[in-house]
């Protein structure tokens, strides 16, 4: 058991920290989250790097998010510093945001993550409803409303996603989907307040695993954002 212990999921993001997850049911998501993410998955090629700038900037509302709550509750969150980090690791394929944020509950996972809440995605759909469903018509559209968290599906076909609100009290849970039809949403122990995505990159999508790519995108697309960025801990 102190082996499997040491193994637990840490704030750390080392890639082959292992979270101990509980007990998994099947979560189905509504039809037009799947319509989305038929879509995104399937026709987004030339607009993919675009899940770069969708997950910092929800990272950097996260941090944001904590700060605020941090104004009027210290011991909000952690003690750790408000950072974006980034882990690459093409051996296994992955690519890893971590956000020492303000998290996630099990219903805002839902809520957030389960269904299409946000007025971007829902401009969306609606544009690719009333357009020929072309793949050059949703890379004008996804360049213009952006995805949202789904465009983590563009270049991923599993992500992961722990998290730990930093409401006190909260449990950590690890969210898990292919991007089909259903996601699972198992408690997980030992995760730190904030969101670690895990991305398994698809065979088409490897060069997102090289670090000066990835780097280079980022600098295009974060100019604005208020909070460090690490690459294998080098400061973007
Ligand atoms: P939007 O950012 O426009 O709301 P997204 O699809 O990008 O839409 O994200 C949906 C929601 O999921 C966010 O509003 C937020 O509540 C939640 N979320 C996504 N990423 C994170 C994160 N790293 N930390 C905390 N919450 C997150
Ligand atoms: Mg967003």
């Amino acid at each position: 058991a102190a082996a499997a212990i040491s193994r637990f999921y840490s704030a750390d993001a080392s890639p082959d920290s292992q979270p101990v997850v509980g007990p998994a049911e099947k979560h189905e998501f509504k039809a037009e989250t799947k319509k989305l993410l038929h879509i995104v998955a399937h026709s987004l090629y030339s607009q993919r790097e675009v899940f770069v700038r969708e997950l910092i900037s929800n990272a950097s509302d996260a941090l944001e998010k904590l700060r605020q709550l941090q104004t009027t509750s210290a011991k909000a969150g952690s003690d750790k510093p408000l950072e974006i980090n980034i882990t690459l690791d093409p051996e296994h394929k992955t690519i890893t945001f971590l956000d020492s944020g303000i998290g996630m509950t099990a219903d805002e996972l839902k809520e957030n993550l389960g269904t299409i809440a946000r007025s971007g995605s829902k401009a969306f759909i609606e544009k690719m409803q009333s357009s020929a469903e072309t793949s050059n018509a949703a890379n004008s559209i996804v360049g213009q409303f952006g995805v949202g968290f789904y465009s983590a599906f563009m270049v991923g076909d599993k992500i992961t996603v722990y998290t730990r609100s930093a409401k006190s009290g909260s449990e950590g849970y690890c969210w898990v989907s292919d991007g089909l039809g259903a996601y699972t949403l198992p408690k997980a122990d030992n995760v730190a307040v904030g969101t670690k995505i895990v991305i398994s990159v698809k065979e088409d999508a490897k060069e997102f695993l090289d670090k000066e790519k990835l780097s280079e995108i980022i600098k295009k697309y974060s100019n604005f954002v208020g909070f460090p960025i690490t690459v294998d801990g080098d400061k973007v």
